[in-house]
């Protein structure tokens, strides 16, 4: 098998990130409840895309790009955190969002006015539409160009996220389950084959936030980014418990999500967000209720950051 390493990443964020226990939560859910702190990735407000972005550009300065493409919802912490990463190694960042939910200038999009970053929202629900208007731009421009898809969820995305359960591996504890919001799907797929790999006894959980297939994008990510590392494993649908978490909708908040955003706030001093984190959280909770951690169990949760979408005003 090829080292996760072998893959060229260009530095970004701030690794390790911390692992720490939540004291107040774990009494209250009686079991041992930690956070793995990805929404302290040192880049923009931090987040679980700055692990993918290391990969990711570095592919695009490899393959010779000057100009670089995502997209994502109108407050994609993706997108912005794409653009962050790309005005930093000298490449000029494009955005196409959907032009859906909160597009006003707050939350992510005051981020990138900030930043002077070019967007242009589209009004569609159909990626494709968006990725050939990349294409249309990118020929129009005439200088080489990368796209990355929404979430930076492909095979090399998601090897940031395989890398990330070696990380925990190193942190030196082991956790009986390991728990994190699924939106693209890269972020859960690398840590369920990170897991395989590298955290033998430990349950991954993706907790579903939007309503696509992820039965099969998940196992899907985690083969095609098995091939790339030549690593000789089985993927099956049982690597991995997938639980809806979604509630009214992608991007609209749940009732049950900001009941898990109060209890980090109030419990331990944190921040989550209603689109991903909070959502998240609250399968854990629900999971606890249902008596489905011992007492004596160590549960991981990854925080994935958000905290731009914190103040789109949802
Ligand atoms: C994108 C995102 C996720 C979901 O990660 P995926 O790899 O897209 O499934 C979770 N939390 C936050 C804050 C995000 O921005």
């Amino acid at each position: 098998m090829k080292n996760p390493d072998s893959f060229p990443a260009v530095s970004l964020g701030v690794f390790p990130t911390p692992v720490q226990k939540l004291e107040n939560i774990s009494k209250r859910l009686r079991t041992n409840v930690y956070i793995k702190r990805d929404d302290l990735t040192g880049l923009g407000l931090g987040g679980n895309k700055v692990r993918k972005l290391e990969l990711l550009l570095a592919d695009a300065l490899e393959k010779g790009a000057r100009v670089v493409f995502t997209t994502g919802g109108a407050q994609s912490n993706h997108a912005m955190l794409t653009a962050a990463a790309a005005n930093r190694l000298g490449l000029r960042p494009i955005l196409i969002l959907k032009k859906r939910g909160v597009t006003e200038r707050v939350g992510n999009r005051l981020l990138e006015d900030i930043m002077g970053t070019e967007v242009i929202l589209m009004d569609t629900d159909d990626y494709a539409d968006i990725y050939a208007e990349m294409d249309r731009i990118g020929r129009a421009l005439g200088v080489p160009y990368y796209k990355i898809p929404c979430g930076g969820s492909n095979a090399l995305g998601t090897l940031g996220y395989v890398k990330c359960a070696r990380e925990i591996a190193g942190q030196g504890m082991h956790f009986d389950h390991l728990i994190c919001a699924e939106g693209s799907g890269g972020t859960a797929a690398g840590l369920a084959l990170g897991a395989k790999l590298y955290l033998p006894g430990t349950k991954v959980y993706g907790m579903m936030v939007d309503t696509e297939p992820f039965d099969r994008i998940t196992p899907a990510l985690m083969r095609e980014a098995a091939q790339m590392l030549e690593a000789d494993l089985e993927i099956a649908a049982a690597d991995i418990e997938l639980i809806d978490v979604c509630g009214p909708g992608y991007a609209k908040p749940s009732e049950e999500g900001n009941g898990a955003m109060a209890m980090m706030a109030r419990e331990e001093g944190l921040f989550l967000d209603p689109v991903y984190t909070g959502k998240a959280f609250a399968g854990l909770i629900r999971l606890a209720e249902a008596g489905r951690f011992r007492g004596t169990d160590r549960v991981l949760f990854v925080h994935t950051g958000g905290a731009g979408g914190l103040f789109a005003g949802m």
